[in-house]
């Protein structure tokens, strides 16, 4: 008989501390296979382990945030992005009485389909792959099957939190409303210092009212976010900014598209990045005797392009770019 008397009593403390708009592990919905339950780990815990412990979690440190395989150490790569999506969300749910591990479990698990090459990766198989590409449906898949050749057998709700993290996204739980704002407080703030870094920004040319309302710098602005979303959606079902900090915060967001994630210099090498991806896809798509088994073997139910896509977007940044070398440039004879 195992003594699960530590992970009763967290279950305890969930029921006794949690907020009643909180997701208790003890209601979860479940996993596809049924697994004994571990004596000391909740479901979402072990969900979160589960996540750390895989390999497409280790490969997110290889793969482009905003800045292609950037020469400098101090800018973000998916990983690190992932670790603050992680710590801001727990903030949230700690403030706002919801369940911290879950919400754990999904921030770090939901980019683990993202492309080589960010959100450019991803356009070209979204135009290239019949039934189209988006990196929250990848990290679905990734987790729900590519993962080990089985997948992680995660519980309904982390899956639905990752397939949910997007903008138009409609999660069914709290914590995953909380991923999904802190993804976008992560990252409009981390691209700014990013491309400061860069020399593609200046501080000094942030919109004023952004400044005035959100503050002056970095940590504040991050602070300020937090601080809002907690006023306005603690207690309450659901989880937002109020109005004036939404305004500043989407008038920042068209800022950053201008300035940073459409500008040719940020995007300069983006192209080639795009042109990487689609040679691999195409050649794989006609040489799918060369893929490995853990794939090949998805190819009778998900089609043959389908498993080239999943071969290309498990990839990192430069094990895309080793391969494209391999297949395509001529080597000097040894
Ligand atoms: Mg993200």
């Amino acid at each position: 008989m195992v003594d699960d008397s530590f992970r009763r009593h967290v279950e305890e403390l969930e029921r006794q501390t949690l907020s009643r708009y909180a997701t208790l592990s003890v209601n979860s919905r479940g996993r596809e296979h049924e697994l004994p339950p571990c004596p000391v780990r909740t479901v979402f815990v072990r969900d979160r382990d589960r996540v750390v412990h895989c390999k497409s979690f280790r490969r997110l440190k290889h793969k482009t945030q905003v800045f292609l395989s950037p020469a400098g150490d101090h800018y973000r790569t998916r990983l690190t992005h992932t670790l603050e999506v992680s710590q801001i969300a727990r903030t949230i749910a700690r403030g706002l009485r919801l369940n911290e591990d879950l919400t754990e479990a999904i921030a770090l698990g939901h980019d683990l389909g993202h492309t080589p090459f960010g959100h450019a990766g991803e356009s070209v198989l979204n135009k290239l792959v019949p039934g189209g590409f988006e990196h929250n449906v990848q990290s679905l898949r990734q987790v729900e099957k590519l993962e080990n050749g089985t997948g992680l057998n995660l519980t309904f709700e982390v899956r639905d939190g990752i397939v949910s993290h997007k903008k138009d996204g409609n999660p069914c739980t709290l914590e995953g409303a909380v991923v999904s704002l802190a993804d976008r407080i992560a990252y409009i703030n981390h691209d700014i210092d990013d491309a400061v870094r860069a020399g593609v920004l200046d501080e000094n040319d942030l919109p004023e009212s952004c400044v005035a309302v959100l503050g002056d710098t970095h940590g504040n602005r991050i602070n300020t976010m937090i601080l809002d979303v907690l006023g306005v959606s603690f207690d309450k079902p659901y989880v937002r900014m109020s109005e004036a900090v939404k305004r500043e915060f989407d008038v920042l967001r068209d800022f950053m598209f201008e300035r940073v994630y459409l500008n040719p210099v940020a995007k300069r090498e983006e192209g080639k990045g795009m042109h990487v991806i689609e040679q691999l896809y195409l050649y794989y798509k006609n040489h799918m005797e060369l893929l490995p088994g853990e794939f090949a073997k998805n190819i009778a139910e998900d089609g043959e392009e389908r498993v080239a896509a999943d071969y290309i977007a498990c990839m990192t940044d430069r094990y895309a770019i080793e391969e494209f070398k391999r297949l395509f440039v001529p080597m000097e004879w040894q």
